[in-house]
């Protein structure tokens, strides 16, 4: 790679944060190591409008990192149903634990100490070190990865780990000097990639308020190849999957599973996929449900089972839930609305 010099980069940047960045965001507000946190992680891989719903509910039901890491795993699921990437929320009651055991309820400053902490990776260990803590250190999530290769017309495979270890040596050498300037510097990389140097649709020129600062240094303006930057080769398989759902509704209650803590929803609650069912059960096929994961298509049947006998000894991990109680589980998106629309139907019969 071959990082020329982009004039006053930094400077630029910071300057576009103060007038035209984001400053009213729920967690630009009194920034804490566990609110940083937390913010950091829900914005991994969810939208930023559905963040800003979510977070807030999040910490009043766990307002302390002591209050997270004492609740069950199942409750902590609860909260983050339906924002996906449930490792994420698996990952966040662990930190707790080990911030509550191994260093007394305090998250540590260091960057190499926060990111030795369950489901805490170098970008966001920086992030919670700048806005925190005030220590200097430098984020490359997706987004800055996309803003540094465009102005600099990095052309390289950003899946190749040794294109992105330059990339994170870049990241350093554009950090301000000056304490002061850091957390504007590194929100300003954060608000630029998020909405002005966009994936689709960049605003290089004027776009509504938003203007690019770097219009006349952007290589890859310059060169005309905005839309193959970044240039990502290896592409995610995503491999098919069949499941049924055995869907069994008694005495308003729900048969639910809990699944197993491996794989798909791993933790999470639904519909049993296997299920002995008692002789003359009557079934009835309902329609399929297409739903992509990250890693899998699933392509899901409903059966929908009418007993007319109890079931057969169940085993452990199912369990009848009254309807008014679902909002207690951690239940996968796709379980949540063929609920909501069983409970409606079921109202209504
Ligand atoms: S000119 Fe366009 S592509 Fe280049 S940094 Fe600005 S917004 Fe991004």
């Amino acid at each position: 790679m071959n990082f020329i010099n982009v004039e006053r980069f930094t400077p630029k940047l910071i300057a576009w944060q103060k007038k035209q960045g984001r400053h009213h965001l729920p967690w630009q507000l009194n920034r804490t190591a566990y609110r940083v946190w937390l913010s950091e992680v829900m914005l991994q891989q969810t939208q930023v409008t559905t963040v800003i719903e979510r977070y807030q509910a999040f910490l009043e039901r766990f307002p302390t990192v002591d209050d997270l890491a004492s609740a069950s795993v199942d409750d902590v699921l609860a909260e983050w149903s339906g924002m996906g990437y449930y490792t994420r929320a698996r990952n966040l009651h662990k930190c707790a634990q080990v911030v509550m055991n191994q260093f007394d309820g305090i998250f540590p400053s260091d960057p190499e100490q926060l990111e030795s902490l369950p489901g805490i990776g170098r970008s966001t260990a920086a992030a919670i070190a700048v806005f925190a803590y005030g220590k200097s250190a430098a984020i490359l999530d997706g987004n800055v990865k996309r803003v540094l290769a465009r102005v600099w017309g990095v052309q390289d495979d950003l899946s190749k780990s040794a294109a992105v270890k330059e990339l994170w040596a870049h990241a350093e050498t554009l950090l301000p000097d000056s304490s002061e300037d850091l957390i504007t510097y590194t929100q300003g990389l954060m608000d630029f990639g998020a909405t002005c140097c966009t994936q689709s649709n960049p605003a290089c020129s004027v776009k509504g308020s938003m203007t690019c600062p770097f219009l006349n240094a952007c290589q890859a303006k310059k060169l005309n190849i905005i839309q193959n930057i970044p240039l990502k080769i290896r592409k995610v398989k995503v491999s098919k999957v069949d499941m049924n759902w055995w869907v069994v509704v008694r005495d308003g209650k729900v048969l639910l599973e809990k699944r197993a803590h491996q794989g798909i929803w791993a933790g999470l609650w639904s519909f049993p996929e296997e299920l002995s069912l008692p002789v003359g059960s009557d079934i009835l096929d309902g329609k399929p449900i297409q739903h992509l994961l990250s890693h899998r298509k699933l392509t899901i049947q409903p059966k929908l089972v009418a007993l007319k006998k109890k079931l057969p000894k169940m085993g452990d991990h199912l369990s009848w839930v009254g309807f008014a109680e679902l909002d207690k589980l951690g239940l996968p998106t796709p379980v949540k609305l063929f609920l909501k629309d069983l409970n409606l139907a079921r109202d209504g019969a």
